[in-house]
């Protein structure tokens, strides 16, 4: 059933996603789509890339993230979020060429020495059948030709979705979610997600990676709640 879905998938994805209109032939989506994406908060935080008229909003100058900097390519607003969704949920998985092209756009630092997707619980893992940060990191290590590490870390906490809980519970939730077997000291690392809300995540991640000795962490993220 999946393999159906997910050949008519590859058929249709010559038309648009959004309004079945030619699709641009690089991306799934038409140039008049492409250009109405929300962009990214603007003007926004450096650190945590949400809606701020200071380079440092209030919420990074009370408790200061472990990440240094976030490049958000969109606000999650649709259609990125119904994009963004069915490419998750609908095993929709040829949508991740065209959510990594368009993060893609955010250049990378070239002091970047390794780029880690946000890693899946296994337990969710196995229920998705996929992890939808790895495909989109993928496609950009490949593209800036920098290594990819999906192995070093791995989420020991099956925690309940983030979207499901208040931000305070956020937090506590991510407490000791990550292991990581390597070090990593004085590298720059680039993490991956698609979806960025609260940050709590990133920020868990980014904890463990700064104890085994990174120097500097960026979040790369295709949309950026405001
Ligand atoms: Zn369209
Ligand atoms: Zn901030």
């Amino acid at each position: 059933m999946v393999k159906l879905r997910q050949i008519l998938n590859t058929i249709s994805q010559q038309n648009c996603f959004l309004c079945s209109a030619k699709a641009d032939g690089t991306t799934c989506l038409c140039q008049d789509c492409l250009g109405g994406l929300p962009p990214a908060p603007s003007p926004s935080c450096l650190q945590c890339g949400a809606s701020a008229t200071n380079q440092t909003c209030g919420q990074c100058l009370k408790h200061k993230p472990f990440y240094d900097e976030t490049h958000a390519r969109f606000s999650y607003a649709y259609p990125v979020d119904t994009i963004i969704q069915h490419y998750k949920y609908h095993h929709a998985l040829y949508l991740h060429h065209t959510l990594a092209g368009l993060l893609q756009e955010k250049v990378m630092d070239a002091t970047v020495d390794i780029i880690i997707p946000m890693p899946l619980h296994p337990s969710r893992l196995k229920e998705r059948g996929f992890n939808q940060s790895l495909e989109i990191a993928k496609v950009i290590a490949k593209q800036h030709n920098i290594t990819l590490d999906s192995t070093s870390c791995t989420r020991i906490k099956d925690t309940p979705p983030q979207s499901s809980l208040a931000p305070k519970e956020r937090i506590k939730n991510m407490k000791d979610a990550f292991d990581c077997q390597a070090t990593f000291t004085d590298m720059h690392i680039a993490l991956i997600d698609d979806v960025m809300t609260t940050g709590a995540s990133l920020n868990a991640l980014a904890k463990t990676l700064k104890e085994a000795g990174a120097s500097k962490i960026s979040c790369y993220v295709i949309a950026r709640t405001a």
